[in-house]
Protein backbone atom coordinates (compact mmCIF):
# COMPACT_ATOMS: atom_id res chain seq x y z
CA UNK A 1 0.00 0.00 0.00
CA UNK A 2 1.45 3.91 -1.10
CA UNK A 3 2.55 6.03 1.90
CA UNK A 4 3.13 9.58 0.37
CA UNK A 5 4.31 12.34 2.55
CA UNK A 6 3.85 16.25 0.89
CA UNK A 7 5.75 18.77 2.33
CA UNK A 8 2.81 21.58 1.14
CA UNK A 9 5.35 24.10 2.77
CA UNK A 10 8.47 24.42 5.35
CA UNK A 11 8.27 28.02 6.43
CA UNK A 12 7.90 29.32 9.75
CA UNK A 13 6.01 32.40 11.46
CA UNK A 14 5.68 33.90 7.87
CA UNK A 15 6.12 32.75 4.25
CA UNK A 16 8.56 34.07 2.28
CA UNK A 17 9.15 34.42 -1.86
CA UNK A 18 10.25 30.68 -1.90
CA UNK A 19 8.79 29.29 1.11
CA UNK A 20 5.04 29.01 1.93
CA UNK A 21 4.45 28.04 5.78
CA UNK A 22 4.40 24.27 6.65
CA UNK A 23 1.63 21.85 6.53
CA UNK A 24 2.26 18.45 5.80
CA UNK A 25 0.29 15.90 4.07
CA UNK A 26 -0.38 12.09 4.18
CA UNK A 27 -1.54 10.21 1.71
CA UNK A 28 -2.38 6.50 3.06
CA UNK A 29 -4.99 3.86 2.11
CA UNK A 30 -7.21 6.23 0.04
CA UNK A 31 -7.41 8.96 2.86
CA UNK A 32 -5.45 12.02 3.10
CA UNK A 33 -4.52 13.05 6.80
CA UNK A 34 -3.41 17.14 7.45
CA UNK A 35 -1.19 17.79 9.62
CA UNK A 36 -1.09 21.70 10.53
CA UNK A 37 -3.23 23.99 7.95
CA UNK A 38 -1.09 27.15 7.33
CA UNK A 39 -2.04 29.99 4.90
CA UNK A 40 -1.66 29.11 1.71
CA UNK A 41 -2.29 25.23 2.14
CA UNK A 42 -4.68 24.97 -0.48
CA UNK A 43 -2.79 26.05 -3.56
CA UNK A 44 0.23 23.84 -2.17
CA UNK A 45 -2.55 20.83 -2.35
CA UNK A 46 -3.57 21.79 -5.78
CA UNK A 47 0.15 22.50 -6.75
CA UNK A 48 0.94 18.75 -5.18
CA UNK A 49 -2.08 17.23 -6.37
CA UNK A 50 -3.09 16.24 -3.40
CA UNK A 51 -6.90 15.53 -3.68
CA UNK A 52 -9.29 17.62 -1.04
CA UNK A 53 -12.08 15.02 -1.78
CA UNK A 54 -10.06 12.49 -0.02
CA UNK A 55 -9.53 14.96 2.86
CA UNK A 56 -10.04 12.81 5.81
CA UNK A 57 -8.80 14.48 8.70
CA UNK A 58 -6.72 17.56 10.46
CA UNK A 59 -4.12 17.29 12.92
CA UNK A 60 -3.19 20.67 14.55
CA UNK A 61 -0.45 20.67 16.71
CA UNK A 62 -1.19 24.22 18.30
CA UNK A 63 -2.84 26.99 17.60
CA UNK A 64 -0.14 29.38 16.64
CA UNK A 65 -0.91 31.60 13.01
CA UNK A 66 1.48 30.24 11.13
CA UNK A 67 -0.42 26.84 11.44
CA UNK A 68 -3.52 27.04 11.78
CA UNK A 69 -5.02 30.46 9.55
CA UNK A 70 -5.55 28.45 6.24
CA UNK A 71 -8.60 26.78 8.05
CA UNK A 72 -11.43 29.17 7.23
CA UNK A 73 -10.37 29.74 3.22
CA UNK A 74 -10.05 25.62 2.99
CA UNK A 75 -13.68 25.39 5.17
CA UNK A 76 -14.62 28.46 2.87
CA UNK A 77 -13.85 25.87 -0.28
CA UNK A 78 -14.96 22.86 1.28
CA UNK A 79 -18.23 24.94 1.00
CA UNK A 80 -18.17 25.99 -2.02
CA UNK A 81 -17.48 22.94 -3.71
CA UNK A 82 -20.79 21.14 -1.75
CA UNK A 83 -18.59 18.86 0.07
CA UNK A 84 -20.60 16.62 1.41
CA UNK A 85 -17.91 14.14 3.32
CA UNK A 86 -17.42 14.55 7.22
CA UNK A 87 -14.49 16.28 7.94
CA UNK A 88 -12.33 15.30 11.04
CA UNK A 89 -10.70 18.02 12.81
CA UNK A 90 -8.29 17.31 15.91
CA UNK A 91 -6.27 20.03 18.04
CA UNK A 92 -5.81 20.82 21.39
CA UNK A 93 -7.56 22.49 24.00
CA UNK A 94 -10.21 24.75 22.60
CA UNK A 95 -10.22 23.34 19.40
CA UNK A 96 -13.97 23.33 18.98
CA UNK A 97 -13.80 27.36 19.57
CA UNK A 98 -11.11 27.84 17.20
CA UNK A 99 -13.48 25.75 14.32
CA UNK A 100 -16.36 27.94 15.50
CA UNK A 101 -14.29 30.99 14.65
CA UNK A 102 -12.65 29.86 11.29
CA UNK A 103 -16.04 29.22 10.29
CA UNK A 104 -17.23 32.88 11.76
CA UNK A 105 -14.07 34.35 9.65
CA UNK A 106 -15.23 32.72 6.65
CA UNK A 107 -18.68 33.55 6.79
CA UNK A 108 -19.91 30.23 5.57
CA UNK A 109 -22.32 27.75 6.94
CA UNK A 110 -20.46 24.32 5.73
CA UNK A 111 -22.55 21.69 4.21
CA UNK A 112 -20.90 19.36 5.48
CA UNK A 113 -20.41 17.62 8.54
CA UNK A 114 -17.42 18.81 10.90
CA UNK A 115 -16.17 16.96 13.97
CA UNK A 116 -13.69 18.30 16.34
CA UNK A 117 -11.77 15.74 18.80
CA UNK A 118 -9.49 17.67 21.86
CA UNK A 119 -6.41 16.04 21.66
CA UNK A 120 -5.29 13.93 24.52
CA UNK A 121 -2.14 11.92 24.71
CA UNK A 122 -2.13 8.23 23.32
CA UNK A 123 -3.91 6.69 20.40
CA UNK A 124 -6.01 9.76 18.22
CA UNK A 125 -7.09 7.44 15.49
CA UNK A 126 -7.60 4.03 14.50
CA UNK A 127 -7.83 2.55 10.84
CA UNK A 128 -7.78 -1.05 9.68
CA UNK A 129 -4.21 -1.08 9.36
CA UNK A 130 -3.01 1.83 11.23
CA UNK A 131 -3.16 4.55 14.04
CA UNK A 132 -2.31 7.90 14.60
CA UNK A 133 -1.37 9.06 18.27
CA UNK A 134 -0.40 12.28 19.90
CA UNK A 135 2.47 12.71 22.78
CA UNK A 136 3.10 16.57 23.84
CA UNK A 137 5.62 18.91 22.97
CA UNK A 138 7.73 21.40 24.62
CA UNK A 139 6.65 24.96 23.16
CA UNK A 140 5.34 28.04 24.91
CA UNK A 141 1.89 26.62 24.30
CA UNK A 142 -0.10 23.15 24.54
CA UNK A 143 1.56 22.13 21.31
CA UNK A 144 1.62 18.11 19.89
CA UNK A 145 3.63 15.93 17.95
CA UNK A 146 1.83 12.93 16.10
CA UNK A 147 3.18 9.69 14.87
CA UNK A 148 1.23 7.38 12.18
CA UNK A 149 2.02 3.56 12.45
CA UNK A 150 1.01 1.23 10.21
CA UNK A 151 0.62 -2.35 12.02
CA UNK A 152 3.10 -5.02 12.07
CA UNK A 153 2.24 -8.06 9.44
CA UNK A 154 3.40 -10.88 12.12
CA UNK A 155 3.58 -13.22 9.33
CA UNK A 156 2.24 -14.57 6.15
CA UNK A 157 0.13 -17.04 4.96
CA UNK A 158 0.99 -20.33 3.22
CA UNK A 159 -2.28 -21.43 1.49
CA UNK A 160 -0.56 -24.26 0.41
CA UNK A 161 0.32 -25.68 3.65
CA UNK A 162 -3.48 -24.81 4.71
CA UNK A 163 -4.82 -26.83 2.01
CA UNK A 164 -2.25 -29.91 2.40
CA UNK A 165 -4.25 -29.92 6.06
CA UNK A 166 -7.27 -30.47 4.59
CA UNK A 167 -8.81 -26.83 5.78
CA UNK A 168 -11.54 -25.74 3.25
CA UNK A 169 -11.01 -21.87 1.82
CA UNK A 170 -12.84 -19.52 4.06
CA UNK A 171 -13.69 -18.23 7.35
CA UNK A 172 -11.11 -20.96 8.86
CA UNK A 173 -8.27 -19.52 6.74
CA UNK A 174 -9.24 -15.83 8.13
CA UNK A 175 -9.07 -17.19 11.61
CA UNK A 176 -5.62 -18.49 11.38
CA UNK A 177 -4.15 -15.56 9.16
CA UNK A 178 -4.88 -13.95 12.29
CA UNK A 179 -3.41 -16.02 14.54
CA UNK A 180 -5.85 -17.84 16.32
CA UNK A 181 -6.22 -21.57 15.93
CA UNK A 182 -9.07 -23.68 14.72
CA UNK A 183 -10.89 -26.34 14.89
CA UNK A 184 -11.51 -29.03 11.69
CA UNK A 185 -13.17 -31.95 12.34
CA UNK A 186 -11.57 -33.74 15.01
CA UNK A 187 -8.18 -31.53 14.70
CA UNK A 188 -6.53 -28.87 16.11
CA UNK A 189 -4.62 -26.27 13.88
CA UNK A 190 -2.00 -24.25 15.05
CA UNK A 191 -1.56 -20.55 13.53
CA UNK A 192 2.35 -21.50 13.33
CA UNK A 193 1.20 -24.95 11.11
CA UNK A 194 0.34 -22.52 8.37
CA UNK A 195 2.40 -19.20 9.13
CA UNK A 196 5.91 -18.39 7.78
CA UNK A 197 7.04 -15.84 10.83
CA UNK A 198 10.32 -15.39 8.42
CA UNK A 199 8.12 -13.24 6.13
CA UNK A 200 6.41 -10.74 8.60
CA UNK A 201 6.90 -7.15 7.93
CA UNK A 202 7.19 -4.08 10.57
CA UNK A 203 5.07 -1.23 9.58
CA UNK A 204 5.83 1.79 8.72
CA UNK A 205 5.99 4.29 10.79
CA UNK A 206 6.29 8.70 10.54
CA UNK A 207 6.50 11.28 12.97
CA UNK A 208 6.05 14.42 12.80
CA UNK A 209 7.12 16.98 15.29
CA UNK A 210 6.08 20.57 14.71
CA UNK A 211 7.28 23.49 17.14
CA UNK A 212 9.36 22.33 20.09
CA UNK A 213 12.25 22.26 22.17
CA UNK A 214 14.01 19.03 21.48
CA UNK A 215 13.26 16.72 24.76
CA UNK A 216 14.05 13.53 25.99
CA UNK A 217 10.38 13.30 26.90
CA UNK A 218 9.09 12.04 23.71
CA UNK A 219 12.02 10.19 22.07
CA UNK A 220 10.17 6.78 23.01
CA UNK A 221 6.92 7.99 20.16
CA UNK A 222 9.57 9.10 17.56
CA UNK A 223 11.67 5.49 18.52
CA UNK A 224 12.48 3.99 15.11
CA UNK A 225 10.53 6.25 12.76
CA UNK A 226 11.23 5.26 9.07
CA UNK A 227 10.64 8.97 8.72
CA UNK A 228 11.21 11.78 11.33
CA UNK A 229 9.82 15.09 10.38
CA UNK A 230 10.76 17.78 12.93
CA UNK A 231 11.21 21.57 13.35
CA UNK A 232 14.21 22.88 13.19
CA UNK A 233 13.71 26.79 12.64
CA UNK A 234 16.89 27.40 13.37
CA UNK A 235 20.85 26.89 12.59
CA UNK A 236 22.89 26.48 16.41
CA UNK A 237 24.27 30.06 15.49
CA UNK A 238 21.27 31.23 16.41
CA UNK A 239 20.80 28.78 20.02
CA UNK A 240 19.49 31.95 22.07
CA UNK A 241 16.73 32.30 19.79
CA UNK A 242 15.83 28.86 19.83
CA UNK A 243 15.49 28.73 23.49
CA UNK A 244 13.81 32.23 23.61
CA UNK A 245 11.45 31.07 21.12
CA UNK A 246 10.67 27.65 22.21
CA UNK A 247 12.13 26.00 18.79
CA UNK A 248 14.69 23.64 17.97
CA UNK A 249 18.03 23.74 16.13
CA UNK A 250 19.21 21.75 13.14
CA UNK A 251 21.80 20.42 15.12
CA UNK A 252 19.66 19.40 18.13
CA UNK A 253 17.26 17.79 15.91
CA UNK A 254 19.66 15.89 14.71
CA UNK A 255 21.30 14.74 17.65
CA UNK A 256 17.24 13.99 18.59
CA UNK A 257 17.26 11.40 15.82
CA UNK A 258 19.88 9.62 16.35
CA UNK A 259 19.42 8.53 19.61
CA UNK A 260 15.57 7.76 18.63
CA UNK A 261 17.53 5.49 16.10
CA UNK A 262 15.24 7.13 13.30
CA UNK A 263 16.24 6.09 9.87
CA UNK A 264 15.47 9.56 7.72
CA UNK A 265 15.06 12.83 8.88
CA UNK A 266 13.41 15.69 7.34
CA UNK A 267 14.03 19.24 9.03
CA UNK A 268 11.56 21.71 8.27
CA UNK A 269 9.77 24.85 9.68
CA UNK A 270 12.85 27.46 8.64
CA UNK A 271 12.89 31.11 9.88
CA UNK A 272 12.56 33.50 7.47
CA UNK A 273 15.99 34.72 8.22
CA UNK A 274 17.51 31.97 6.40
CA UNK A 275 17.35 32.50 2.61
CA UNK A 276 19.78 29.38 2.17
CA UNK A 277 19.89 26.55 4.17
CA UNK A 278 23.27 24.68 3.36
CA UNK A 279 24.30 25.67 6.92
CA UNK A 280 21.61 23.82 9.13
CA UNK A 281 21.83 20.70 6.60
CA UNK A 282 25.56 20.47 7.37
CA UNK A 283 25.17 20.81 10.82
CA UNK A 284 22.62 18.24 10.91
CA UNK A 285 24.57 15.81 8.80
CA UNK A 286 27.73 16.09 10.43
CA UNK A 287 25.72 13.68 13.29
CA UNK A 288 22.81 12.18 11.45
CA UNK A 289 24.02 11.79 7.34
CA UNK A 290 20.31 10.55 6.56
CA UNK A 291 19.29 14.36 7.43
CA UNK A 292 17.46 16.01 4.56
CA UNK A 293 15.64 19.11 3.67
CA UNK A 294 11.82 19.08 3.75
CA UNK A 295 11.40 21.19 1.24
CA UNK A 296 8.09 22.96 0.08
CA UNK A 297 6.74 20.57 -2.98
CA UNK A 298 8.99 17.91 -1.61
CA UNK A 299 7.14 14.37 -2.15
CA UNK A 300 8.30 11.18 -0.63
CA UNK A 301 7.33 7.80 -0.88
CA UNK A 302 7.77 5.46 1.71
CA UNK A 303 8.31 1.90 0.66
CA UNK A 304 7.55 -0.99 2.47
CA UNK A 305 9.84 -2.25 4.87
CA UNK A 306 11.57 -5.57 4.24
CA UNK A 307 10.37 -8.99 5.00
CA UNK A 308 11.87 -10.14 8.38
CA UNK A 309 10.93 -11.83 11.64
CA UNK A 310 8.68 -9.14 14.09
CA UNK A 311 8.28 -11.89 16.96
CA UNK A 312 10.13 -14.58 18.26
CA UNK A 313 7.10 -17.45 17.71
ZN1 LIG B 1 5.46 27.41 14.02
ZN1 LIG C 1 4.43 27.75 17.45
Amino acid sequence: MELKIFFLGSGCSAPTKARNLTSIAMQYSGKVFLFDCAEGTQQQMMRANVSYMKLDSIFFSHFHADHFLGLPGLLATMTMYERDMPLNIYGPKSVEKKVALAIEIAGIMPCFKINTFEIKKGFLLRGDNFTISAFPLKHNTSCYGFTFKENDKIAEFVKEKAIALGIPEGPLFAKLQHGEAVKFGSKTIKPEEVLDYSKGRRGRKVSIVLDTRPHESYIENIAASDILIHESVFASIDMDRALDTAHSTALEVAELANKAKCKKLYLTHFSTRYEKLDALLKEAREVFPETHIGKDLLIVNLPLNPKERVVDN
